[in-house]
């Protein structure tokens, strides 16, 4: 399996704004923003792994979940009333880096 950059984000490997952590679940700032807030959230554990929703089987069909969970519960956190959350699914829905992530992009600016 090629290791991606979020697996060195995860790592420590390289460097991220992260912004929010779960033993589950990671949020760090997107590198490139879209929106005054955009976050991108992933997986930590290796067993909830997956490439893409494409790749989705059994095993990791809880994985969207537990992302959009950890976004809901961030915003309610930090008082941000309302968002936009994407997977970007395969080449063809744009999606560059082989590593699961939800995007959270609100256009209400936070201090974080
Ligand atoms: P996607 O098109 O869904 O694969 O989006 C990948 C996202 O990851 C893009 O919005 C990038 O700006 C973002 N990204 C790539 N490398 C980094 C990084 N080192 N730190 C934070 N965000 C990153």
């Amino acid at each position: 399996m090629e290791r991606t950059i979020f697996h060195k984000i995860v790592d420590r490997q390289i460097p991220a704004s992260v912004v929010y952590e779960t033993p589950d679940v990671l949020a760090f700032k997107d590198i490139n923003p879209k929106a005054p807030t955009h976050l991108v959230f992933i997986a930590k554990k290796e067993k909830d792994f997956v490439a893409s929703i494409t790749d989705l089987t059994e095993d990791t069909a809880h994985v969207p979940g537990l992302l959009i969970c950890a976004a809901q519960k961030f915003a309610k956190e930090k008082g941000i009333g309302g968002y936009k959350l994407t997977f970007h699914c395969g080449k063809g829905g744009g999606q560059e880096v082989w590593y699961l992530h939800l995007h959270f992009l609100s256009q209400e600016a936070v201090q974080l």
